[in-house]
């Protein structure tokens, strides 16, 4: 058998990849170890109750109908429909206060001048300094592939805007958040949305994420039917222009000929060419070291894919509940808004915790709980049965506890009840018997789901100063093209980087599709151009 293209592993951003190349007229067939496409877009029926749902790997999907493929692809032709609930992020503190944040930026400032007069105006000065920044340099950055870190550089410097970006960006998020902010509990609240994009809060040049995501125009949204609609969006446009998608297949290796990534082996020993490329949504351990013969690879790129770094601070603990009625909150009492909040944060009281959290991961322990969910059936009623509801919490915890990934088998339930006594302290309603089922999920059931997220890092490889832009996932491999002709990359380990943006996958389209002499049918954004008129 044989195609233009074989993609490895069926997550959004491969999906994404397939969708424009087919609409390029290629022949492409993606393949996956999964039993269903997806990846982290997956919603499934409860196991023991029939009719409830839920979105294992991801359900917050922030901004995706301003994404360029979101329009390019027709989405919404293919049934996709988003919503993005204007409540969209409550942090509900013990003391029955809680800190909003709304799609509207004025009742978002009101609700954090209850907290800090002087913090609510720099949150509006600082939305409305950056919203020319996200526009003109960040958007156009996340959509094209990265320059080149020195022209970069040299383009930002020309202008103010750019210069105003270095600036900010030379700081982590944590002495971002210090510097302008004085109220603990908007710092807190601050940190937390950094958190959200899996950046490490101490990492330098990542200064700007916070008042980036502040001056966001599109915020947190979530697909109607369950977050797998937006797959099954990507794979009627696939199959509509002729691409082929096989799950449920093990791979064994990728064929190489006369130096040329050719196709793929299965362990059943079926072999499939590829007569223009591979890419491969998966990791650069799983690309370069587990996939490619060693003879294939030149000895510093096995090198540099082993020393591929996972964030330490994002994997999750899942908490799923099936309910006669959705969680009510006592904060409501004071904020009735609550009961129509999108995204919930609880336990999170003081900026100092995130000190605790860091502390805790790096002793591979649990730190006192903190954690954000949602009810979804507050605004989707589909995914549970008619009258019934489907809710979630999120908690960051280390991927190897005390040591040992193996430790959460013994763990899970227990650490489950203790979220449950959290969220009942907040949500009284959880107790009077209400909860018809629960499912835990760890840190290392990601990993066994999908193994392309090491040691349960959902955004497929941190963002270590190395491993960013032009360097992501390494020297040499940035920019979708790797050191063996004919192989690309595409997933989260490639820039922009992991969540659910499908960015890897649309501007690999535009690298493969050059490389091929495809005609680019979309019209992509210029980075270079964006930055030197800036
Ligand atoms: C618990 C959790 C919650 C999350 N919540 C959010 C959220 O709310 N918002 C958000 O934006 N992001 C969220 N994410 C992150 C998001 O799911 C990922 O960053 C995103 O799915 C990465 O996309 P991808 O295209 O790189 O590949 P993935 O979605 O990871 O898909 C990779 C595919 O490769 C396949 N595969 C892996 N190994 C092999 C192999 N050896 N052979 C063949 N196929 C293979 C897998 O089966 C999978 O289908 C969450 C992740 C987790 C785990």
């Amino acid at each position: 058998m044989s195609f233009d293209g074989i993609i490895l592993g069926a997550g959004h951003n491969a999906l994404v990849l397939q969708a424009y190349l087919s609409r390029c007229g290629l022949k492409t067939l993606t393949v996956d170890r999964a039993p269903t496409s997806g990846g982290g877009l997956m919603t499934l029926d409860h196991p023991r109750l029939s009719g409830f749902r839920y979105n294992p790997h991801s359900f917050f999907h922030r901004a995706v109908t301003a994404m360029p493929w979101y329009r390019d692809l027709e989405l919404e032709h293919h049934g996709v429909r988003y919503l993005e609930p204007k409540l969209n992020v409550a942090m509900i503190l013990r003391d029955g206060r809680a800190l909003e944040w709304w799609t509207d930026l004025d009742r978002t400032v009101a609700s954090c001048a209850a907290f800090s007069k002087r913090d609510a105006d720099e949150l509006r000065r600082l939305a409305e300094e950056f919203k020319p920044i996200v526009e003109k340099i960040l958007l156009p950055e996340a959509q094209s592939p990265p320059l080149e870190p020195g022209l970069r550089r040299k383009l930002l410097e020309r202008s103010a805007l750019g210069r105003r970006l270095l600036e900010i960006s030379a700081l982590s998020p944590l002495e971002f958040v210090t510097r302008h902010f004085e109220n603990d509990t908007v710092r807190a609240g601050l940190l937390f949305f950094n958190g959200l994009r899996e950046v490490d809060l101490r990492l330098k040049g990542f200064g700007h994420s916070i008042p980036a995501l502040l001056a966001s125009r599109a915020k947190a949204q979530m697909a109607v039917g369950g977050t797998a609609s937006l797959a099954h969006g990507l794979v009627a446009d696939i199959t509509q222009h002729g691409g082929q998608i096989r799950c449920g297949i093990e791979l064994r290796r990728i064929l190489v000929r006369n130096g040329r990534a050719a196709g793929v082996e299965l362990t059943t020993g079926e072999q499939i060419h590829a007569s223009a490329f591979v890419a491969s949504g998966l990791n650069p351990q799983q690309t370069f070291l587990d996939l490619l013969p060693p003879e294939a690879v030149p000895a510093s790129v096995r090198e540099k894919a082993a020393q591929f770094q996972y964030n330490l601070l994002a994997p999750l603990f899942g908490l799923h509940l099936a309910l006669d009625e959705p969680p009510r909150y006592s904060a409501a009492a004071r904020h009735p808004e609550l009961n129509e909040a999108f995204m919930v944060l609880i336990g999170l009281e003081r900026f100092g915790q995130f000190h605790d959290i860091v502390a805790a991961h790096e002793r591979g322990e649990i730190p006192s709980p903190m954690a954000w969910g949602a009810c979804p059936t507050l605004f989707d009623p589909a995914q549970a049965p008619p009258g019934k509801h489907a809710a979630f919490l999120w908690e960051k915890l280390p991927f190897a506890l005390r040591g040992d990934p193996a430790n959460w088998a013994k763990e899970k339930e227990a650490h489950g009840a203790r979220l449950l006594d959290l969220w009942r302290e907040l949500a009284p309603n959880l107790r009077r018997g209400i909860i018809r089922d629960q499912l835990v999920l760890t840190p290392a059931d990601t990993e066994t789901a999908l193994p392309n997220m090491r040691h349960g890092d959902l955004l497929v490889g941190s963002f270590a100063s190395n491993q960013v832009g032009y360097n992501r996932p390494f020297a040499g491999a940035g920019c979708y093209r790797t050191p063996i002709p004919g192989l690309y990359l595409c997933g989260g380990s490639t820039h922009p980087g992991g969540n659910i943006t499908g960015l890897c996958g649309y501007n690999a389209a535009r690298v493969i599709a050059t490389d091929l002499a495809q005609p680019i049918w979309w019209t992509p954004s210029n980075v270079e151009q964006a930055l030197a008129a800036l």
